[in-house]
């Protein structure tokens, strides 16, 4: 038998998580999942993409390996194969599965043995052999030859360790043995916009980043309370902002002045206490103005449950009051440890963790309130001009844009 030498895959077989979509649905799906896909590969590669049958084939012109690993950020991919071709001859099949099965072989751990099975599907009905007698001709060609490593397989249809897939195309047919996990969830955009209020700390980017994950457009909102607070606490914003742009196409930025908000509740007569839940929800009235310009659906932020003073039931009861649109709280289940590993994996927790000042924190009580009453708020913000202070906020907004990026 003569050592199959493998060159390098030609393309990239996508799945996604379809079982729960259904008519309309899952074309938009598809159709956004696609979208995505294009937008996030294209600094790297020119690709040709194929939709069929409950998978997407992408052909990427060069650099596949960066491919296959950047479309492990596409929200929706649940897997991604690179795959090898052969020409549609049972013969030529089977000897290109020898060959990945040998390379994977040759990269698989430990010495005992391992579980296999060879599974096809034909998406082309016109070729000769059934997709159940591809599987045994593959398997008989592959366990008779005697290639380095072979007699460690022991055949099992259930929970094999290594599947070798054939993918049979009307042009030709893909083999792969490996599969990349992808992030699973719905495509970005599937999904209404969803305004994303941004602090800088570790929770808020990765509420972002579950937004995002299950399909909403992440449109996001810092407030940035300059001269109080300098320019680095933007940059630091506007650097988790680049790293969560790996998610979706488009990402924007609206960073909203708050000092003159702040220096207003702090002039006034309302209680010092309820500094923290006012400067809250001054926060949640100007963005749910900005909402409504921008035709947001909702608004995210990175509270959770008790963590702080300020996130009591009553306390988020008070801030969630002045908004007009529901407020998501992704992490309100998290505990710290939690949050900070995912802040981890999504690539954001090393810049969250650079310590920058909290605008929140600016001229705080010593004493904040625990339990806040929604009335409470209303009397307190008689005491300065809310309206005023929300419209001059969204004249003065800056907004940054930031296309989908390669992986840092
Ligand atoms: P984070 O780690 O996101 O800062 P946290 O646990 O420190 O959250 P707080 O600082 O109380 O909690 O903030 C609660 C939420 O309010 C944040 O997650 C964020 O969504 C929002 N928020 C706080 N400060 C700002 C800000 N300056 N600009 C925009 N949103 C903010
Ligand atoms: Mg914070």
């Amino acid at each position: 038998v003569v050592p199959v030498t493998l060159t390098a895959p030609e393309i990239l077989l996508v799945r996604y998580g379809e079982l729960a979509l259904k008519g309309r649905n899952r074309s938009s799906f598809e159709q956004a999942l696609i979208r995505n896909l294009r937008a996030a590969v294209l600094p790297l590669s020119k690709v040709r993409i194929e939709r069929r049958q409950g998978r997407i084939a992408v052909f990427p012109e060069r650099r596949l390996e960066s491919v296959a690993r950047r479309l492990q950020d596409v929200f929706g991919i649940t897997s991604i194969s690179p795959a090898w071709g052969a020409e549609l001859f049972p013969d030529a099949i089977a000897k290109l599965a020898r060959g990945v099965l040998e390379q994977t072989l040759a990269g698989w751990p430990g010495e005992g043995p391992i579980t296999v099975r060879i599974r096809s599907s034909r998406a082309d009905k016109s070729f000769p052999l059934h997709s159940n007698e591809l599987d045994l001709y593959v398997a008989e060609n592959i366990l008779t030859s005697d290639l380095a490593g072979f007699e460690r397989l022991k055949v099992r249809l259930k929970d094999p360790a290594l599947t070798v897939g054939i993918d049979v195309r009307p042009e030709r047919a893909y083999v792969f043995a490996s599969r990349l996990p992808g992030p699973g969830g719905l495509p970005v955009g599937t999904q209404g916009k969803a305004l994303c209020l941004l602090s800088g700390g570790i929770d808020s980017p990765v509420a972002a980043w579950m937004a995002m994950k299950r399909g909403c457009t992440a449109v996001f909102v810092t407030f940035h309370s300059y001269p109080f607070i300098g320019e680095n606490a933007k940059k630091k914003v506007l650097d988790l902002v680049r790293v969560l742009s790996r998610y979706q196409p488009l990402s924007r930025l609206y960073v909203v002045p708050f000092a003159p908000i702040q220096l207003a509740i702090r002039d006034s007569r309302a209680p010092r206490s309820y500094r923290t839940v006012l400067y809250r929800r001054m926060m949640q009235r100007v963005t749910s103005r900005l909402a409504a310009q921008l035709d947001g659906k909702a608004i995210v932020t990175g509270e959770s449950l008790g963590q702080v003073a300020s996130q009591t039931i009553e306390n988020l009861t008070c801030i969630g009051a002045a908004s007009s649109l529901p407020v998501l709280r992704p992490l309100i289940g998290f505990d710290k440890q939690e949050t900070i590993e995912l802040a981890r994996r999504i690539g954001t927790f090393d810049i969250s963790a650079i310590q920058e000042p909290d605008c929140c924190t600016l001229f705080m009580p010593d004493r904040p309130i625990l339990r806040g009453r929604v009335e409470a708020c209303e009397a307190a913000e008689r005491e300065f001009d809310v309206e005023r202070l929300v419209a001059d906020a969204l004249r003065d907004v800056e907004l940054h844009t930031l296309e989908t990026g390669e992986p840092g």
